[in-house]
């Protein structure tokens, strides 16, 4: 009997495991836009643009392969705006007895989906995301017992799961990590190459149009829109991070400079989200470089490091702790989420252009997001959820699974160290040391407490004081607190003081 293969925004893969075994003749692959799924954050103009062009492209190739496929535009005027809905009308018209999808990566939808099997009155047929190196079940095998769930033990796992940068049982190179060879600011020796651009077909034009016109009050513009949305786009985006910037990734993997948000960052991230990419090409590649000229074993252990262990890692996480990890709020953080996260109107130039870029881009790199916006977010008591839906919104490689363990686990530390072993928290001299946005600041990085003062500065001290019960036992903030216990009380009341008069002036 024949089978609806219904593939979600952030499936677009041919390998998809719900295409496994399709009959051309019989069975129907779905692809939907619908309203809410644009809705439940105020996504980025950019992301929703993007999802959507790469979702038509792939349909029409499906289409070109001969493959029956029925795509719902978002404003079709046989759209029901819902999963569920445009299912149920399917089914009235012809009939079904299966319907196969992959298992999604958020679980306010898995919920959904699990009632669907009733309210449809077919069989539903949910199978393994086959996309990542490992399953949610193998996961939950290696957390059991565990009381932390640290990254270092889960990647050393992978590696051997893998076999990459693997010899005779041991790391290439004698050690499982390089990273210490890879926390360079960037001194402009090295040119940061242009990135490849794809300018707009017809196809992706009718979107834009769309986008423009429904989600106008939407973060962003679409002006020079040129991402890569089909298949052979994204492979030519992979070649060009492999031959042009990988050779230099590592090295500046940490660095941040002022109106340049992409350094040498792979920028892969929303491909491999969505699907265009698949993470194990992707690593092939770049383990393809080991021993050329030019390319560093501790880049690309770096970049390795990042996909079979952060991002799966990531993922066991939100699957193994959901649905209670999303409201853990360790530090009882209530602040709202001040309105510069959104306009990048603030004197705080790191903060500024790391919001900006944000806005023009829909993506920050890394450090900007863990060390700047995360940073300042954690050492502000700004409530999790918040910042949450914050970067769920305006990053165009978010989805929560991946979004949420670095938004609260990583960044805010609001899981209390299930992930991290302490928190990222730093004042303004790191900022300074791996960025050159303190040149242009109208704050002063060398002072604290002063009114120019950095407020990274007073707000980092006023967070480990304010926090000390909770913090003051990690050994790895031994030096922090050490410093703190010799401050004079004056000092200290000085930072509170300009610490809370900061905050409640953002509020
Ligand atoms: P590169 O620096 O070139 O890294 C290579 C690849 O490694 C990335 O494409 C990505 O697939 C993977 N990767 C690297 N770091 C991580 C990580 N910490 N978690 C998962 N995968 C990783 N990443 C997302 O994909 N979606 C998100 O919504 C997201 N939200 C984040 C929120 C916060 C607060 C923080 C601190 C990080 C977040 N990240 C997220 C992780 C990381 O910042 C991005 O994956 C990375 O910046 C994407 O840019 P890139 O492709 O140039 O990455
Ligand atoms: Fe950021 Fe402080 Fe440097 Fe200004 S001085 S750019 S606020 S770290």
């Amino acid at each position: 009997m024949s089978a609806i293969r219904l593939i979600f925004g952030d499936q677009l893969s041919r390998q998809l495991s719900s295409l496994k075994g399709i009959d051309r003749e019989q069975d129907l692959i779905v692809l939907m836009e619908v309203s809410p799924e644009t809705e439940y954050v105020p996504h980025h103009k950019r992301k929703i643009a993007f999802l959507f062009a790469s979702m038509r492209h792939f349909a029409e190739g499906l289409e070109e392969e001969g493959f029956k496929v029925r795509y719902f535009k978002l404003d079709d005027s046989d759209n029901r705006q819902s999963f569920l809905l445009n299912l149920k009308d399917l089914l009235k018209s012809q009939k079904y007895s299966r319907l196969i999808l992959t298992e999604v990566g958020e679980y306010r939808l898995k919920c959904e989906i699990d009632t669907w099997q009733e309210q449809l009155g077919i069989t539903v047929e949910e199978r393994e995301d086959s996309r990542f190196f490992i399953s949610v079940s193998e996961f939950e095998e290696f957390a059991k017992g565990r009381k932390q769930l640290l990254m270092e033990q889960f990647y050393h796992f992978m590696r051997n799961k893998t076999g990459y940068l693997m010899e005779n049982g041991k790391p290439v190179g004698g050690k499982w990590n390089f990273d210490h060879e890879n926390r360079n600011s960037y001194d402009g020796s090295e040119k940061i190459p242009n990135r490849l651009r794809f300018e707009p077909d017809l196809v992706t034009k009718s979107v834009l149009e769309l986008v423009d016109k429904k989600f106008s009050k939407n973060m962003g513009n679409l002006d020079d829109f040129a991402e890569p949305v089909t298949r052979e786009n994204a492979l030519n985006f992979l070649d060009y991070f492999v031959e042009k910037l990988l050779p230099h990734f590592g090295r500046y993997q940490d660095a941040m400079v002022e109106n340049e948000h992409l350094m040498f960052h792979s920028r892969l991230s929303h491909l491999i989200n969505c699907g265009l990419l698949l993470p194990e090409e992707v690593c092939r590649q770049v383990l393809s470089k080991v021993g050329k000229d030019g390319y560093s074993l501790s880049g690309i252990e770096g970049f390795i490091r990042q996909v079979i262990g952060w991002r799966e890692y990531v993922r066991g996480v939100y699957w193994t702790e959901m649905p209670d990890y999303r409201n853990l709020n360790y530090f009882n953080s209530r602040r709202p989420l001040p309105s510069f996260f959104w306009s990048g109107n603030c004197r705080m130039n790191c903060v500024s252009q790391v919001v900006k870029s944000t806005i023009n881009h829909a993506y920050s790199h890394h450090i900007q997001r863990l060390m700047i916006t995360g940073n300042l977010a954690l050492l502000m008591g700004i409530n999790p959820i918040e910042v949450h839906e914050w970067y769920l919104a305006v990053y165009d490689d978010a989805y929560e699974w991946v979004e949420l363990p670095n938004t609260l686990g990583m960044a805010l530390y609001a899981d209390g160290g299930l992930m991290a072993t302490k928190p990222y928290c730093a004042s303004g001299n790191y900022i300074n040391k791996m960025s050159d946005f303190c040149k242009n600041c109208s704050y002063n990085v060398k002072k604290k407490t002063s009114y120019d003062a950095c407020p990274f500065n007073y707000l980092y001290w006023h967070f480990l004081n304010k926090n000390k019960d909770k913090l003051q036992s990690n050994s790895r903030l031994f030096f922090p607190y050490k410093n703190l216990d010799k401050m004079d009380p004056q000092k200290i009341q000085a930072i509170t003081k300009s610490a809370e008069k900061f905050i409640n002036e953002c509020s």
